[in-house]
């Protein structure tokens, strides 16, 4: 029995696959993607995307490989990046077969879609020699003719049996390294179809709510469905469509995942609307540290509180603690302790500099830990 079980999780058990070095599903965290909008064909700017992901926190990125020069670009993609790369497949089974032998790590596809016995057999083939994974991607406005006939529209029961009907079709093929994902733009449908899902079988499942929108829409469409699916324990990889660029995908993925604590990756702060009790501009100073803190991925909690009402109880929780006092005179908590006071001095650069070396402290105690082999303090242990 944890010490607060209200917060705990229980995650539902399913079969673990690798995604290149990437374990998806079973007690593997729960993974963050995006997708490239760039041309594939274009090596060096896809590269130069992917890279931008990577530093945001991405672990794995997918890409469109609409054409043979994209799987061809996938040759020089691939080594140049980190992270595993999914190639994104519709119809064109010679495209999957050539992102495999490019070195894609996995192969979005859905092997109902592209024709002939004959050819799913190739596809499974190239699979294996070269150790892809696969994803079966539903997606509510793609269903299959007959399921649509049967059920009248797009609904959860059409959309889990188009994904088994399809799943069914690897297993034939003695195939079981695939994740499958039931997207719709409608919440409650993307929501019921995947729970239907996750009783129906235990592949791993890759969540998203399909043409979220813009940012901020997009962000809390994501948030009300991915995020009540991990909450019930569901899903083992989720990508955060937002008409935005890929890295503010994976940020929302992993602020979905920081709110559910699920992974911790990078400052969580905790920070205070303000009102006319404020002590200092809450929320330009916010604003201001949260990007001059973006490059830490130390996992650490920072509270930012414009006054006495919440400030010292909020700061109980945190590594660092910064509370508005009367007359410039402020507040700095370590540790959830009252460490001294703030006067007359930079607030943001006062606070970047002692994450900063927080973050140094965690990282050496973490790498000490390693080389010993000895136990790590909790602060360590609280990376992802
Ligand atoms: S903590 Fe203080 S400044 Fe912030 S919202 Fe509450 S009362 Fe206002």
């Amino acid at each position: 029995m944890s010490v607060r079980p209200y917060r705990d999780i229980y995650r539902r058990p399913s079969r673990r696959i690798m995604v290149g070095e990437v374990p998806v599903g079973g007690d593997a965290p729960v993974t963050v993607q995006t997708m490239t909008n760039t041309l594939t064909a274009d090596a060096a700017a896809t590269i130069a995307q992917i890279r931008r992901c990577e530093i945001a926190g991405a672990d794995i990125v997918r890409v469109s490989c609409p054409d043979a020069e994209s799987t061809e670009a996938l040759r020089h993609i691939v080594p140049e990046v980190t992270v595993p790369i999914v190639a994104d497949i519709h119809f064109h089974y010679k495209r999957a077969i050539e992102a495999a032998e490019a070195g894609a790590a996995c192969l979005r596809i859905n092997p109902g879609n592209i024709g002939s016995a004959e050819r799913v057999r190739e596809v499974v083939r190239a699979a294996k020699d070269y150790g892809c994974s696969m994803r079966i991607g539903v997606n509510a406005g793609s269903l299959e003719k007959h399921l649509l006939e049967k059920y009248g529209e797009p609904c959860p029961e059409a959309m889990v049996e188009s994904a088994l009907e399809h799943a069914r079709i690897l297993e034939d093929n003695d195939f079981r390294e695939f994740k499958i994902s039931v997207k719709a733009s409608d919440v409650f449908l993307a929501a019921a179809a995947y729970q239907q899902l996750a009783e129906a079988c235990d592949y791993p499942l890759h969540l998203g709510v399909t043409e979220a929108g813009g940012l901020r829409a997009g962000t809390i469409k994501s948030s009300l469905g991915i995020g009540s699916l991990l909450w019930a324990g569901i899903g083992d990889t989720l990508r955060v469509s937002l008409s935005a660029e890929p890295e503010e995908e994976v940020r929302v993925g992993f602020d979905i995942l920081k709110s559910l604590n699920l992974r911790h990756r990078g400052v969580n702060v905790i920070s205070c609307p303000s009102c006319a009790r404020q002590q200092f501009d809450v929320i330009e100073t916010v604003k201001v540290l949260e990007d001059r803190l973006s490059h830490i991925t130390t996992p650490m909690t920072v509270s930012v509180i414009g006054c006495v009402v919440n400030g010292p109880g909020e700061a109980r929780e945190t590594d660092i603690g910064f509370t508005g006092g009367g007359k410039g005179t402020h507040q700095v908590y370590i540790a959830g302790q009252p460490a001294h006071r703030l006067k007359d001095r930079d607030i943001v650069d006062h606070l970047v500099e002692l994450v900063e070396a927080k973050a140094a402290e965690i990282e050496a105690e973490k790498a000490a830990a390693e080389e010993t082999g000895g136990p790590k303090t909790q602060a360590a242990d609280a990376a992802e």
